[in-house]
């Protein structure tokens, strides 16, 4: 497959048509933003290794029926994935209290919640994602209520899959977000699932091996992300 025209480029990854209208390319990139961009930096080699874990992370969850964006990984930094059209909502799903939900209600970092906690951000960047719920969602016609349905049963079904996968290799899963779209009426798993996009704490000592690093200037960052890959792939 051809790689043509950019047709996009975000904070962390670009994006390009091919030759085949049904399929694009996810170029990750090394750059680093946080706090609404206020925050920036290169964490090196992040692009190889984001998308070496989303890879891995996509296959496991489509080998336990999720279906997703992920068709193959073509290079480092490249994979190839189904055009979607993105639903501007992004899903949170939270185990333990951490950042937002700890901000926004007060609630020390590290507490187990009794059961996983979903969160809806409208996407986008001028509003800095607000918190929405569901009368927002068809107010604004984001996605219907049997999208929004589907898109729920999937996060809460991707939640369990990765918490017992993580577990297995001594990490929990905190919180992480995803990203959804349409692709020929179906509603697929978009985006990236990585240490960008997740929190991982050591099961053991508790230690962040995610973005936190960066967005708190907790140095070894490069570490931490290679420690993930490390232990996904073990
Ligand atoms: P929080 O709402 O606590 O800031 O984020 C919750 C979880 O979702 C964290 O794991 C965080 O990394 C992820 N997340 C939420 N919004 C974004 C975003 O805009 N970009 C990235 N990379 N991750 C996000």
């Amino acid at each position: 497959m051809k790689k043509t025209k950019k047709f996009y480029e975000g904070k962390a990854k670009i994006m390009y048509e091919t030759d085949k209208p049904d399929f694009v390319i996810q170029e990750f990139k090394d750059d680093a933003t946080a706090f609404d961009a206020t925050k920036r930096g290169t964490i090196k080699e992040k692009s190889v290794i984001n998308n070496e874990i989303s890879s891995a992370l996509f296959q496991l969850l489509e080998s336990k029926g999720i279906p997703t964006h992920f068709v193959k990984k073509l290079s480092d930094r490249e994979m190839l994935v189904k055009r979607l059209d993105i639903i501007l909502v992004e899903v949170t799903i939270r185990n333990i209290s951490a950042g937002g939900l700890s901000k926004l209600l007060s609630i020390e970092e590290g507490i187990v919640l009794k059961s996983p906690l979903l969160e809806y951000h409208y996407k986008k960047d001028e509003l800095h994602d607000p918190l929405i719920n569901d009368y927002h969602i068809e107010m604004l016609g984001l996605a219907t209520s049997k999208e929004m349905k589907k898109i729920r049963d999937y996060s809460f079904s991707i939640n369990e899959i990765l918490k017992d996968f993580f577990g297995k290799v001594g990490l929990k899963l905190v919180d992480f977000k995803l990203e959804f779209g349409r692709h020929k009426g179906k509603i697929l798993l978009g985006d990236e699932i990585s240490p960008d996009t997740c929190r991982l704490w050591d099961k053991k000592t508790n230690e962040k091996l995610d973005k936190d690093r960066f967005r708190r200037d907790l140095g070894r960052i490069e570490e931490a992300y290679q420690e993930v890959l490390k232990r996904i792939k073990s």
